[in-house]
């Protein structure tokens, strides 16, 4: 899960990582509130900034400077509202100015093909960094951090070496940087993150480094670890038949074609969705609704909750329900198919084509023609089913 920039900010301070003030806002009056919390009596600037999942806000037009609470409401005003690479801007942050002496840049990632974590550094932050790393890679210093130690006070020494910074004729601020790097790898492991880039991180004319930015990717398949990371979750950006197919505890990915797919099994759902891709190229190239994995038991409860899901999808013109049946036999999955269709009813609309094989494979299909539903049409392998499926869907 990838954070916002306000709450990687909120996840730093708690870490202990130098940040600046910074207060969300979902309206011009909230924005004017918050700048002059801020702010207080002194003047000075606030800077508002468009919060939104993609890099590059600044280009945009989504980071402002404000000079008055009341500046600060008509900047927000104007950021509000606007579409940032296919994102709608619903919040922006009001964060406390920096007066800027340098950017700097820091990331720490997954490296999974070599096995351990890799931190990337340059005093030549605040760009776009991909640019940086074509142009002059020599500029980006790629460090690799072992797992087991992590950037402790020898590696981080290392990077800034690496990434250039003047350690001998600026050693306090090296010394600044190297701490700051040591903290960023404390909330990388904590939080069980599987990137933490700070972009740009900043020498303040008054000597302090600082976060100015941050992007945090949270690793989900730690969530176990973290109870309080679901609240971190964005609730509203979510696919709503998504959102539902989460909430019954199903295995379900949107996509954006015609033919639901019910499978069981990773492997066998992923080669339907080849399978139907490919015989949609012959029926007006429709392709694959979704993905949706009923795993091992499928029992009538959970046949009827994804059959609702997908035949909720409006885009879905027809189903191919494709079972390997192994533990759970097949003549259980069809009475789960025929009480899932009574359990619909009317909301069962769109035609249906059965693949059953495996274990009790007869039997399953006996059921299945024995209840003689007018939706449902039963295919004898694979390919077959995809065809047909595809080609009901093709209308
Ligand atoms: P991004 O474009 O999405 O990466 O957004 P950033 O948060 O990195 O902001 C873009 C740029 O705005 C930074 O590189 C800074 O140059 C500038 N900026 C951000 N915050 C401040 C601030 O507090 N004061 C000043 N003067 N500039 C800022
Ligand atoms: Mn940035």
């Amino acid at each position: 899960m990838d954070l916002f920039e306000y709450q990687a900010r909120d996840t730093f301070e708690k870490h202990g990582v130098p940040v600046l003030g910074g207060i969300v806002a979902t309206t011009p009056d909230e924005a004017r509130a918050a700048a002059a919390t801020l702010l207080g009596d002194e003047p000075g600037v606030v800077v508002v900034k468009a919060q939104v999942k993609t890099g590059g806000r600044g280009k945009a037009g989504g980071v402002k400077l404000a000079r008055s609470a009341d500046d600060a409401a008509e900047k927000a005003a104007e950021i509000l509202g606007m579409d940032i690479k296919g994102h709608t801007v619903h919040r922006v942050m009001i964060a406390a100015g920096a007066q800027i002496e340098q950017e700097y840049y820091f990331s720490l990632l997954l490296d999974r093909a070599e096995r351990r974590y890799l931190a990337m550094c340059s005093v030549e932050g605040g760009m776009e960094i991909e640019q940086l790393a074509v142009e002059r890679p020599e500029a980006l210093a790629r460090v690799a951090v072992d797992p087991r130690v992590g950037i402790d006070a020898a590696k981080a020494a290392e990077i800034v070496e690496a990434a250039g910074f003047p350690t001998k004729t600026s050693p306090q601020i090296a010394a600044k940087v190297a701490a700051v790097l040591q903290t960023l790898w404390t909330v990388y492991r904590e939080e069980d993150a599987t990137l933490v880039e700070v972009n740009p991180l900043v020498l303040t004319k008054a000597g302090d480094v600082v976060a100015l930015d941050g992007k945090v990717t949270l690793d989900a398949n730690a969530d176990f670890r973290h109870p309080e990371h679901a609240e971190l979750e964005d609730k509203a950006a979510a696919d709503p038949l998504e959102a539902r197919a989460k909430e019954k505890d199903l295995n379900y990915v949107k996509l954006d074609g015609e033919v639901g797919i019910i499978g069981n099994g990773a492997g066998l759902v992923m080669s339907t969705l080849d399978v139907v891709a490919y015989a949609g190229e012959a029926h007006g190239g429709v392709k694959p609704a979704n993905f949706l994995d009923i795993g091992g038991g499928a029992s009538a409860e959970v046949m009827a909750a994804g059959l609702d899901i997908i035949l909720t999808d409006p885009q879905v013109k027809s189903v191919f329900v494709n079972v390997f049946g192994g533990i759970t036999a097949c003549d259980a999955v069809a009475n789960g198919i025929v009480a899932a269709l009574e359990i619909l009813g009317d909301e069962a609309s769109k035609p249906l084509v059965v693949r059953l094989d495996g274990n009790n494979v007869i039997e399953g299909r006996r059921i299945l023609a024995a209840a003689g539903h007018p939706l449902v049409t039963l295919a004898d392998t694979m390919d077959g089913g995809a065809d047909k499926a595809a080609e009901l869907a093709n209308v």
